[in-house]
C-alpha cells in the first residue's frame, strides 16, 4: 500500500486487553462491580445504555470515598499488550501516511489516561467516544460520564442494533465525510470485537480489512449470523492475541 490509509480501532478488548468500564470497578470494589453488573442487565427492563450505568455507579464509588487517583491508578494498570503497541508504532513508522482513529463506547477520561500511561497520546488523529469529566461537588472526585449522542438530541436512527448513545457506523461515515471522503483512503482497516462494531463494517468495501477478535466475541458471531444477509463485503481477518495484529499490520 502506497497511499493514505485509515486504521480504525475499537478500544475495549481491541486496542486494550480489557473492558475499561468493568475493569475500574473490578480493581477497586467488588460491591460496585456487582452494582454495575446488575444495572447493566437492567433488572429485567432490558439492556441499559452503557455510559448511563457507568455514570451512576461512578457516583456510588465516589460516595463510598474512592478518589480520582484511585480511579486513575486502576486505569494505569489496565493491560495493553506490548505487541499491540509494537503493531501500531511499527505501522506508523513503516507507513507514515497511516491515520489512526479510535471509535469507542468507553469514555474520554479512561482512554486518555491509558494512552498517557503508555506514551501514546499522539497516536490517534481523532478519538470518538463518550464525554467524561471530574467534578468537585457535591461529591468530590466524582467522574461524570455522558453519552456521545445526548438523550436530548434526535436519535441516530440506526437499525443495525447500535446502542442509543452511539452508532459507530454513522460515526465512521461522519469522520470520512469530514476528512476528504472515502476515496481519500486507499484502504480502511477496522480492529474490533463487539456487537456494536458490526455496523461500521457494513460501511466498508471489498479490499478493506476487518480484524475480528476470536474466539467467542460478539462481532464474530454477528458476522457469522448476519453478515451475508446484511451484505457485508469487507475482508475478515481473525485474531486472538495482539501479535496477530502485528502480523496483519506488517502486510499493510
Ligand atoms: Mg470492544
Ligand atoms: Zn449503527
Amino acid at each position: 500500500m502506497t497511499g493514505k490509509q485509515l486504521v480504525v480501532f475499537d478500544f475495549d478488548w481491541s486496542f486494550v486487553d480489557q473492558d475499561t468500564d468493568r475493569w475500574v470497578f473490578e480493581v477497586l470494589s467488588t460491591k460496585h462491580r456487582r452494582l454495575l453488573q446488575d444495572r447493566k442487565s437492567g433488572g429485567g427492563t432490558g439492556i441499559q445504555c452503557t455510559p448511563d450505568v457507568v455514570d451512576q455507579t461512578m457516583g456510588d464509588l465516589a460516595q463510598a470515598g474512592y478518589t480520582k487517583e484511585d480511579v486513575l491508578d486502576a486505569l494505569r494498570i489496565l493491560p495493553l499488550h506490548p505487541a499491540m503497541k509494537r503493531a501500531v508504532l511499527g505501522l506508523k513508522e513503516r507507513k507514515p501516511d497511516t491515520v489512526f482513529v479510535c471509535i469507542s463506547n468507553s469514555n474520554q477520561v479512561y482512554i486518555q489516561t491509558i494512552l498517557e500511561k503508555h506514551g501514546l497520546t499522539t497516536l490517534f488523529d481523532t478519538i470518538i467516544t463518550n464525554p467524561a469529566h471530574w467534578s468537585t461537588s457535591p461529591i468530590p472526585n466524582r467522574l461524570h460520564v455522558g453519552r456521545r449522542l445526548a438523550a436530548s438530541e434526535p436519535p441516530h436512527g440506526c437499525t443495525i442494533g447500535c446502542l442509543a448513545n452511539m452508532c459507530k457506523g454513522a460515526e465512521l461515515d461522519t469522520y470520512l465525510a469530514s476528512h476528504g471522503g472515502r476515496e481519500s483512503f486507499e484502504r480502511i482497516t477496522y480492529v474490533g470485537d463487539g456487537g456494536n462494531d458490526f455496523c461500521p463494517l457494513l460501511r466498508m468495501r471489498t479490499g478493506d480489512w476487518a480484524c475480528v477478535r476470536t474466539p467467542g466475541f460478539e462481532l464474530e458471531e454477528r458476522i457469522k449470523n448476519e453478515g451475508e444477509k446484511a451484505g457485508l463485503k469487507v475482508d475478515v481477518k481473525l485474531w486472538d492475541q495482539a501479535w496477530r495484529i502485528d502480523e496483519y499490520f506488517q502486510q499493510l
